[in-house]
């Protein structure tokens, strides 16, 4: 089939799973935080937890462009699903696809594709955010083991998640072939979630810190070289970034086209607020911007999907995309007036879940700052 043909059919696939199985339920979800477990296992049993995940291992086997359209379609509904997708797929699952052995691709990736496990990736610590070299979690070696002692935080399904994949240190501080990555499974002696945030937005999206106190590890956990953490962890969020820029576009996208339905049937002074030239032209910048963001993000797609280096325009797409999602949907409550303001109007949330793309998996000055490193080297 035509890569075209299938993203028709998966926006039409996500429309329709997400009119019945998450717009009845996402504000229930968004007031109380409820993180819903049952929700992914059924995006699981329509393809979408294992998105870039081969037949082999039990994935849907698709490209880049592919995943785009999943985590935008989603996250147009909803954007904390659209972040828990996204963190599922292009960290967790991908770390494992891209960096593991035979044998733990073999256990894993079926499980994660399928839905059946949900995946964390936990790079943040409390003191280590944009500083991801400077790590303090550490995993010390005792025979066949790794002693892990430390504590991540903000991770995305950190209390939910069946497996994570661990950064950790395992050199010197500041040496780029000092940190490791682990898979980790739940339920193994010394590992455990702490405290779940409480947010601003995303708040369907589980958030916790995960917590190692003498976490006994065997070394067939370690996923790729010992020392080759870090290097795999940029490689990962060179594709994390596409993926938080297509949930970017999603809100966006999501903001504009309420915007217009909403400013077509809103009368003041005797006609609908689209007739003012001051809403129409909020709509015409929002329109051109995310049409901006949306070949951004298709270019840098194009080339991971080649296999090239993708870094600058990763880091452009996800921070222009970013950047415009705030933009658009702050505008959208803008266009709302003050129903937007409230609950009973869907851009609220838009606003309130936005903010959280312009900070995951890099602010936009990091992004400015990968950007400016490789137009300047
Ligand atoms: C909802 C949510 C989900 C998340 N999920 C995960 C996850 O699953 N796994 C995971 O590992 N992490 C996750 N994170 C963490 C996220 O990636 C970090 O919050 C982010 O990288 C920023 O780090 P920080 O919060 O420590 O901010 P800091 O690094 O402390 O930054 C604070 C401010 O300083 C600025 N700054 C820092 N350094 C520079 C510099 N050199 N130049 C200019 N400005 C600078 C930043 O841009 C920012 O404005 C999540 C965060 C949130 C909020």
């Amino acid at each position: 089939m035509d890569i075209s043909e299938n993203i028709a059919l998966i926006e039409k696939m996500i429309r329709d799973l997400g009119a019945k199985e998450i717009k009845p339920y996402m504000m229930d979800w968004d007031e109380n935080q409820i993180f819903p477990v049952p929700l992914f296992r059924k995006l699981g049993e329509h393809g979408l937890m294992g998105v870039l995940v081969p037949h082999e291992y039990g994935g849907s086997g698709m490209s880049y462009r592919e995943y785009v359209t999943v985590i935008s379609e989603i996250s147009k509904i909803d954007g904390s699903i659209g972040l828990s997708v996204a963190a599922h797929n292009s960290l967790c699952t991908n770390h494992i696809l891209q960096f593991a052995n035979e044998e733990q691709k073999s256990k894993w990736l079926p499980k994660l594709a399928s839905g059946e496990w949900i995946g964390a990736w936990a790079l943040t610590e409390p003191n280590t955010g944009s500083d991801a070299g400077n790590i303090k979690t550490v995993a010390k070696k005792e025979g066949e083991y790794y002693i892990l002692n430390g504590t991540k935080n903000f991770i995305t399904h950190g209390k939910s998640g069946d497996i994570a994949v661990v950064i950790v240190k395992t050199g010197e501080s500041g040496d780029s072939r000092g940190t490791t990555a682990f898979g980790i499974e739940k339920g193994t002696p010394g590992f455990s979630s702490g405290r779940k945030e409480n947010k601003l937005g995303m708040r369907a999206s589980e958030t916790t810190e995960l917590i190692f106190e003498d976490c006994k590890v065997h070394e067939s956990n370690c996923i790729g070289e010992v020392g080759d953490g870090f290097v795999q962890s940029l490689k990962i969020l060179d594709g994390g970034r596409i993926s938080i820029a297509a949930l970017a576009l999603g809100i966006a996208q999501g903001a504009l086209d309420e915007s217009i339905k909403y400013s077509k049937e809103r009368h003041q002074f005797g006609k609908p607020i689209a007739q003012f030239q001051g809403i129409s032209f909020k709509l015409a910048d929002m329109a051109t911007k995310i049409e901006a963001a949306r070949l951004l993000i298709l270019r840098a797609a194009e080339l991971k999907d080649h296999g090239k280096p993708c870094t600058k325009e990763s880091a452009m797409a996800k921070y222009f995309a970013s950047e415009v999602a705030v933009e658009a949907s702050t505008e959208a409550v803008q266009i709302f007036g003050g129903y937007g303001y409230t609950k009973e109007y869907p851009v609220e949330k838009y606003y309130r879940d936005s903010k959280l793309c312009t900070i995951g998996e890099g602010t936009s000055e990091i992004q400015k700052l990968v950007i400016g490193r490789s137009i300047l080297k």
